[in-house]
C-alpha cells in the first residue's frame, strides 16, 4: 500500500532538525544534531546540518516519528531529523 509523501517545506525540515537537538541559522538546519538513541544503527548519531539528502555517514532525512503506515501524520509535530542510513533500517523494520 502506498501512502502520500507530501513536499517537505523548510518549514517542516527545520522542525523536523529542532526535534532532534539541532539549531537554526538564517532560517536553515546549523551545526549538528542528533539522530534518535532508539533507531540508530551507527557508531556516531552526529548528524551534519549541511549534509541533508546526501550519502555520507552524517547525511540525515526527515523521519515520520509514527509511520505513514501506522497512522502517523504528515505534519510538522510529527516529524524528526534522522540518519539516511537509519531511516532506511527504520523503514524495512514496519
Ligand atoms: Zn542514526
Amino acid at each position: 500500500m502506498k501512502f502520500e509523501r507530501r513536499n517537505l517545506s523548510q518549514y517542516d525540515i527545520n522542525s523536523a532538525w529542532k526535534k532532534s537537538g539541532g539549531l537554526i541559522f538564517d532560517s536553515k538546519p546549523y551545526g549538528i544534531a542528533y539522530c534518535p538513541k532508539q533507531w540508530c544503527k551507527m557508531t556516531s548519531a552526529v548528524m551534519d546540518a549541511a549534509s541533508y539528502g546526501n550519502h555520507s555517514d552524517a547525511s540525515w532525512v526527515v523521519d515520520h516519528i509514527v509511520p505513514l503506515a501506522q497512522g502517523g501524520a504528515n505534519d510538522y509535530y510529527n516529524y524528526q531529523a534522522m540518519h539516511n542510513y537509519c531511516n532506511s533500517c527504520k523503514g524495512d523494520a514496519r
